[in-house]
């Protein structure tokens, strides 16, 4: 049989995932990134999962020390900066950056095509046809559409999908390991931190650096702080010096010089001097807001939602990229049957439990931030459990039940 050939919509991680496991099972497959520019240069530290680590072992990437930063020790701190916790924990952190170079490393340079904005898509029984913004057209027999949580294609099959949001922003921060002062690098650097100022999370740990170098002296230091943020406010948070407003989403350069002045100020008041002072010389945190989307199908005949694009779980089970390898393996498992409709059928009825339940676990885990924005005598019960115990015991147990989420997924495709 000759080579199928499947588009891939989107360049970033999830699309990259998908083209690596297709190209495994024989597919012929060219990713479309509408970005113009490569995308190394993206920087925000990830966490793992062993599913991921089995997929990226399954393409040839061995998750050795040159991919991440293993850390073995938690400590809780609080606003002083004293240590009031500290266990035992087993962690393997990441970059986005280090991920993307391994995933493009396999894909020939021809198969990646950069300033390909997707515009709309065609199909009919015999195959689909992709259409980009430049006026080219390209056909496959696969469309698998891997471009984000506002994805182009889930617009044109499922316009009415909406995102909740969900009440709280992560502001995030990354700071080269050789621009942290010695005394706090020799305290922390290779911990996982938490900090947990009132109604807040505040979590950091040490990633590959900028170069995606994993070497002491060369990694960077990661921040996600989630806070709760009502809409008015998040909406000026978007809003540029010239009166701009971004929508939910500003590019980081754009934050207003005073909302990046007073995010730095609060950090100083709120958390351990430890990490605010990492916070405070990062030149330019930025922010991104927190949703929740679910997509009732994720098949349209040879098109095909994965990663962000199908379900976007709040980022609290780190396992975003996780979701996106273990939908992409069995992507690529049903699709190289010989009755590709067949096969694509039995990977929704898989994919679609996957990706409500972890919506629903994660939505679980921010109950707390969200319920933020209500009075306190309107909260549920399980919106008042928080503290050190719950969260610690929440982050331990997240590769479980990702693994219980998955495990329920997969039974439930199974009945007849
Ligand atoms: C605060 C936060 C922390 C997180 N932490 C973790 C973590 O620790 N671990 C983890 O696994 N996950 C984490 N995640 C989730 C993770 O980042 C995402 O799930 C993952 O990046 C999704 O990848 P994706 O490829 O599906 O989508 P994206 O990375 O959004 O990529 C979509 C791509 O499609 C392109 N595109 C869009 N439209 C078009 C078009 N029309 N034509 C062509 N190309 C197009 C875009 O330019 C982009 O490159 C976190 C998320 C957040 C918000």
């Amino acid at each position: 049989m000759p080579a199928r050939r499947a588009l891939v919509v989107g360049g970033s991680l999830g699309g990259l995932l998908a083209a690596n496991l297709l190209r495994s099972k024989g597919w012929d497959v060219t990713v479309f990134e509408r970005n113009a520019e490569d995308l190394t240069g993206r920087g925000a530290g990830l966490s793992t999962h062993p599913q991921l680590l089995d997929i990226l072992h399954r393409i040839g990437i061995d998750f050795d020390e040159s991919m991440g930063v293993k850390l073995d020790r938690f400590i809780c701190l609080d606003a002083s900066g004293r240590v009031y916790r500290e266990e035992k924990t087993s962690r393997l952190m990441t970059s986005w950056g280090r991920l993307y170079r391994a995933l493009r490393a396999p894909l020939p340079a021809e198969s990646y095509r950069l300033a390909m904005a997707l515009a709309k898509i065609e199909q009919d029984a015999a195959g689909v046809t992709a259409i980009f913004a430049t006026g080219e057209r390209f056909e496959g027999d696969l469309l698998v559409a891997a471009d984000g949580v506002r994805s182009t294609v889930r617009e044109q099959f499922l316009g009415d999908v909406e995102l909740h949001y969900a009440g709280y922003v992560a502001w995030r921060a990354m700071l080269d390991e050789s621009e942290i002062p010695p005394a706090i690098r020799q305290e922390i650097f290779e911990r996982y931190v938490f900090c947990l100022p009132e109604g807040e999370l505040f979590l950091a740990y040490p990633v590959p650096g900028r170069n995606n170098e994993t070497r002491a002296g060369e990694r960077a230091y990661n921040i996600v702080w989630y806070r709760p943020t009502d809409p008015k406010t998040l909406a000026d948070l978007c809003t540029d010096a010239t009166g701009k407003y971004h929508g939910s989403a500003i590019p980081p350069p754009l934050i207003r010089p005073d909302v990046t002045a007073a995010i730095k100020a609060t950090a100083r008041e709120l958390v351990a001097p430890q990490v605010a002072e990492i916070f405070v010389r990062t030149p330019q945190p930025f922010f991104q807001p927190i949703f929740d989307m679910e997509s009732p199908r994720t098949v349209f005949g040879r098109v095909v939602l994965v990663g962000d694009a199908a379900f976007v779980a709040r980022p609290h089970v780190g396992a975003g990229v996780t979701k996106a390898a273990l939908e992409s393996a069995s992507l690529a498992e049903a699709a190289s049957t010989r009755d590709l409709a067949a096969g694509l059928l039995r990977f929704e009825q898989e994919q679609v439990p996957f990706g409500r339940g972890l919506v629903a676990l994660a939505r679980q885990e921010g109950a707390y931030l969200s319920a933020q924005l209500k009075p306190r005598e309107q909260r549920t019960a399980a919106e008042l459990k928080w503290d050190v115990d719950h969260v610690l015991l929440a982050h331990n147990s997240r590769t479980e039940r990702l693994r219980e989420v998955l495990h329920a997924a997969r039974s439930a495709a199974a009945q007849p």
